[in-house]
């Protein structure tokens, strides 16, 4: 079972934003920016294009949502959205909230935000993505 997916299933603690039963949105424990989000799917796939074409349709369009949740309580231009998968081999979307094309630079040091603010910005991430 990959690290993500233990996440997933609540085996390893997360700051959950978002969730459906094929899906999961948690906060990045090492984000770039404030709000930096993961969405992965809960089936185990380590290349995103591995999916199925299905899956991608509705991994993107579940990101989306959580996309427009985000920048509904993050101050950002637009949320970013990249795929590495270098680190873990369990396929993620990285979602970013921009307010410059630098805030994507994954080579940028990352933040470390007490627990408190982290579980804030997932709260709020989550109360919006649940309104839509
Ligand atoms: P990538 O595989 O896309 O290159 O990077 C993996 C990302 O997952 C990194 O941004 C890293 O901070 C994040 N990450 C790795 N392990 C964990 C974890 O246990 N919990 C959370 N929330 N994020 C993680």
């Amino acid at each position: 079972m990959s690290i993500f997916s233990k996440i997933a299933a609540g085996e390893i603690p997360s700051y959950c934003c978002a969730s459906n039963d094929e899906f999961y949105a948690f906060l990045d424990i090492n984000p770039m920016v404030k709000g930096h989000t993961l969405v992965i799917p809960r089936r185990e796939v380590d290349y995103i294009f591995d999916l199925t074409d299905e899956e991608l349709g509705r991994f993107q369009v579940f990101a989306a949502h959580v996309a427009r949740a985000i920048k509904s309580v993050i101050p950002c231009v637009k949320v970013g959205e990249a795929v590495l998968g270098l680190e873990v081999p369990h396929a993620h979307i990285h979602l970013i909230p921009m307010q410059n094309e630098r805030d994507m630079l994954f080579s940028n040091p990352k933040l470390q935000l007490p627990a408190e603010e982290m579980q804030n910005i997932a709260n709020r991430i989550k109360e919006a993505f649940e309104k839509q």
